[in-house]
């Protein structure tokens, strides 16, 4: 089978490319990514020495590129995880999210249209529900949950599986959707809470905080993600979504703290800066479909996997070091420095 990875040098891509070699070995993995400032061609070091590891450099939104490389490798499924992936990212500069991920989306499934696929799998997020209050615990989202995005990303993501569905409806195309919670581990780029938070506590830098902290997220180590997605693309229901998280939810402050704890490192170094416009306050995911269906489970659990994941930033302090020189300092005073 040859499978096109898109954003396959991000931070969920990446770790879905390592998967997919240690566990279909036989397969062969195309990665198209533009490798924009999210993608890291250091992240894809290992994987470039695997004889059925292929990198192409594109755009998923240059139609002419996409054909050329469905042309030339003859894809059985496609999995779309490239995107802009930044919320602040997207109050500052919507446009480039409606680019990538609607209109790349859209070239996407016209080339497998085009040329024949046997799945197109799109890689969602449970932010295209919107969120829940905090007073309300026992609601979740499901499958049947209506969209209410909040952010321009999530508008983008939510515009992309709406036209993703499309294309089932419309033209038949073999298609499947996964939404899931957030997501945490190796190769998590440093703008985002978790690796932001280990690396500045480590070089005993001020750890920014939204608001009070209290938002909460639905945290799922990335590898039972990416596990979850193979399970989706290879043996889920066509034109069917499926929602994917670990029942663990933690406010934004739990997570820093715990974060503090294991690096052995004093709760001073927390500092509250001003809410992000329309801060969604809590996502949760019911993630009975995928159970029930797939028998698909989360594996790791937040406390291990949480070490596992600081452990993974002692180890390779390169590959964030080089990234949180230059122009990504530019970046993060532009969020935080000032708030
Ligand atoms: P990321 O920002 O780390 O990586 C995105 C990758 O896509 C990068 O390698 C980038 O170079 C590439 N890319 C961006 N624009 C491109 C384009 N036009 N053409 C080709 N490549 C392009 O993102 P991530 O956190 O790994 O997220 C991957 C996917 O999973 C996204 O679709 C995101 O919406 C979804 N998702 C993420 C989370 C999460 O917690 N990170 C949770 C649920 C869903």
């Amino acid at each position: 089978m040859t499978i096109i990875v898109t954003g396959g040098a991000g931070f969920i891509g990446s770790n879905f490319v390592y998967l997919q070699l240690k566990e279909h070995p036989e397969d062969r993995i195309i990665c198209l990514d533009k490798l924009t400032y999210a993608g890291n061609l250091s992240t894809l070091q290992e994987a470039m020495e695997h004889p059925n590891f292929r990198f192409i450099k594109a755009d998923i939104a240059d139609r002419a590129a996409v054909e050329q490389l469905f042309e030339q490798e003859h894809p059985d499924i496609v999995v779309n995880f490239a995107a802009e992936s930044h919320v602040d990212r997207s109050i500052e500069n919507p446009g480039i999210f409606l680019q990538t991920n609607i209109m790349g989306t859209q070239v996407l499934m016209d080339a497998c249209r085009k040329y024949g696929i046997q799945r197109y799998h799109q890689v969602s997020t449970d932010e295209v529900y919107g969120d829940l209050p905090l007073d309300r615990p026992d609601l979740f989202f499901t499958e049947d949950t209506p969209i209410h995005t909040s952010s321009p990303y999530s508008s983008s993501k939510a515009g992309a599986d709406l036209l993703v569905l499309a294309y089932y409806r419309t033209f038949g195309l073999p298609v499947s959707i996964t939404r899931c919670s957030n997501n945490y581990g190796p190769y998590h780029f440093p703008e985002k809470l978790i690796p932001l938070m280990i690396s500045r506590a480590l070089a005993d830098e001020a750890l920014p905080v939204y608001g009070k902290g209290e938002n909460v997220r639905d945290w799922l180590y990335v590898e039972d993600h990416c596990k979850a997605i193979d399970l989706v693309m290879r043996k889920g229901r066509a034109g069917e979504v499926y929602n994917v998280g670990g029942h663990n939810e933690r406010t934004n402050l739990e997570v820093v703290k715990t974060i503090l704890k294991e690096l052995g490192k004093p709760e001073s170094l927390i500092t509250f800066v001003t809410d992000r416009p329309g801060h969604d306050m809590r996502y949760a995911i019911d993630p009975t479909k995928i159970h029930s269906e797939l028998g698909w489970l989360p594996e790791t659990k937040f406390e291990d996997g949480i070490r596992q994941t600081i452990q993974w930033y002692l180890d390779n302090k390169k590959w964030w070091q080089d990234i949180i020189s230059g122009e990504y300092q530019n970046y993060f005073d532009q969020y935080y420095r000032q708030k």
